[in-house]
This record gives C-alpha cells, structure tokens and sequence, in this order.
C-alpha cells in the first residue's frame, strides 16, 4: 500500500491559523504585540528570498515585524552595535540574523551577541544547551528540527520507545533532531541513532528505523531497500538537481530533489514527506512560533 504523503504545507497552514489566533489573543488581553526582526547583510538573492518569506508570514500573523537591510561592507563592529540595540529595544522579542554573512564579519560572534532570549532560531550556545538538557529548560527549539518534530507527532506516529535513525550531524537539523527526539516528553522519548560520513554499512541502521529522518543534502541517498515497510521517513534534504521551466510564470525553476528516492520509497514507507513541500513550509512556521513564545515569556503570559 502506497504510504501517506505528509503535507508540510497543509501542517504549516493550520499551525499559523493557531498562531494568529494565539496572536490576536495576545493582543486583545495583554496588550502585547510579537515583535521579530530580520537583519539582512548584503543582497544574496537567496538570503533576500528567504527574509521576504520571514517577513510576510510575520505580517500575516500581526506581528510587529520589520526589515533591516545593511550593505555587504558593513564593518563587524556595526552589526554588533545593531544586534544590540536590538537586544534593548522591548517591542523586539526574535532577533534574526540571516545567514550567509559576508566573509570579512564572525558569524560565531554575531550569533553568540543576540540576547539568548530573542535568540528565535536558537543558534546561541547558551539555547543549544538549554536544548541538551530538554524539558522546561529548552525556552526555544531550533526551527528546522522544530517542524520536523511536529510533523511526526501530527502525523500520529508513536514515538516513544521508537527507534529512530536520524542520517546527518549538523548543528542545524542532525545534531539538535536527535537530542530532541530522545528527551522525555511529546514526540519524543524514542531511541535515537545519528549516522553520517564516517558511519559503516549505513542501510542496516537505516533499515532498523521505525522513524528515519534523513538530512544528508545527497539527492536520493536513501534507497527504498533501506527503508522498513511501513515506518515514517522525514526527508529534509533539499537539492537542487537543474532548472525548468515553470508552466505558472514562464520563468526557469530550480528542480528539487530530496536525499529519498520518493517515488519509490512511497512504496515502502508507512508515511512519507515530498520534496517540496515537505519540511520546508514547517521551519518558518516555527520561527514565528518561537517569537510568539519568546513575546509570552518577555510578558509573563503563560
Ligand atoms: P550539512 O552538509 O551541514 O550536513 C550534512 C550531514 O550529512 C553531515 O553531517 C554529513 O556527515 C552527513 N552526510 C553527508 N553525506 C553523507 C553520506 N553519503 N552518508 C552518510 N552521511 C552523510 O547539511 P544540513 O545543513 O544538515 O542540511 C542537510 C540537507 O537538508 C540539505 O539538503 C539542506 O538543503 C536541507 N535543509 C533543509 C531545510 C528545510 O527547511 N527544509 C533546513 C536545513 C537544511
């Protein structure tokens, strides 16, 4: 039987429709408005697409929320100055700092001098720890892994005493994926493999999983033979394999590919995410859901 196709974009949209609500709410009995700003260095066309996209979803759900663009040249010295004169402003409660930054500014010291509490995509050492030790310790959850996590639960897979395999190690899907999903707690309490480069026979791991999350940025590294009939494969992956032409706009494409052969692991799997259209939607979304947290926090609303 062909597995259920796990919409992000459908999860994505009924989550903001909870956030606006969550956000007018807010509004109407606390005075209290959500404030997120982006910082954008430079005009990397990618970078300005995906602040557009921060900015919009942030408009949609009535945030307070405002763009800040800074020349490529700006001295490392300058943004830090920025950053904190937004750590001090009380209507901004995330503070983004889109990434790539240009070669001649630390990213490390940008990132470590956004106030952990404004800290909305929980980059900073102190919220990557605060996220090692779990439960109410963990103010924020990284965006990415976030949306992954709660794709699995709203897709009603069990995860605890599952065994999970997750395939890559970053510091931004592999690395936090696998700490989250072996807390105690919602979504989690499962038992957590991380294989990557240096792993030996990798498809037996994978074949064990009953929910395997693979973000590896390999087009179609996992094969169906890896996966095991009916369990949950989370493809984060995100490769972009040529260009077409779009038949809406006339105008080329990218042509995206996950890290799983999805047309064939459908087959297999007990429920699967497309590429696009699978994590993808779902980290924006939790962006905006930290902000909404962090604002609640900053005012004391529980
Ligand atoms: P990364 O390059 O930082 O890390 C990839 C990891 O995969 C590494 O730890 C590496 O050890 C492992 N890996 C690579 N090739 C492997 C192989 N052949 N066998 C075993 N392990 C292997 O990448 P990342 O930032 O974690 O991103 C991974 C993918 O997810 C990319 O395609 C990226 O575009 C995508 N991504 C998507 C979103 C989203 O919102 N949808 C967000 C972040 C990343």
């Amino acid at each position: 039987m062909a597995a259920k196709v796990i919409s992000g974009t459908e999860v994505a949209a009924q989550i903001r429709e909870e956030l606006k609500k969550e956000v007018a709410e807010m509004k109407e009995k606390h005075g209290v408005v959500p404030g997120l700003v982006t910082i954008l260095v430079g005009k990397n066309p990618a970078s300005v697409s995906y602040v557009t996209g921060k900015q919009k979803t942030a408009h949609e759900l009535g945030f307070y929320s405002m763009q800040d663009d800074q020349p490529e040249d700006i001295p490392e010295a300058d943004l830090l100055k920025l950053v904190d004169k937004y750590n001090k402003d009380p209507k901004i409660h995330g503070i983004l700092v889109q990434l790539p930054l240009p070669k001649h500014i630390n990213e490390k010291k940008v990132l470590s001098a956004i106030d952990p509490d404004k800290d909305v995509d929980c980059f900073h050492p102190v919220n990557v720890g605060r996220l090692m030790i779990g439960g109410s310790e963990a103010r924020f959850l990284p965006c990415t892994p976030a949306g992954i996590q709660e794709l699995i639960v709203r897709s009603g897979f069990e995860t605890s005493g599952a065994e999970v395999v997750v395939v890559g190690r970053s510091n931004i899907v592999g690395k936090p994926i696998a700490n989250m999903m072996l807390q105690k707690g919602r979504g989690a309490n499962a038992t957590v493999t991380v294989v990557h480069t240096g792993t030996k026979n990798l498809e037996a791991h994978c074949r064990r999983a009953d929910i395997l999350i693979v973000a590896a940025g390999v087009p179609h590294l996992v094969k169906p033979e890896w996966i095991k009939p009916g369990a949950c494969v989370i493809d984060v992956g995100v490769n972009r394999v040529g260009e077409k032409m779009s038949e809406k706009t006339g105008r080329m494409v990218p042509i995206l590919k996950g890290d799983v052969d999805f047309d064939a692991a459908k087959e297999i799997a007990g429920a699967i995410t497309p590429v696009p259209g699978g994590v993808g939607p779902m980290t924006i979304t939790m962006l905006m859901k930290n902000t909404v947290t962090s604002a609640k926090l900053a005012a004391g609303i529980r």
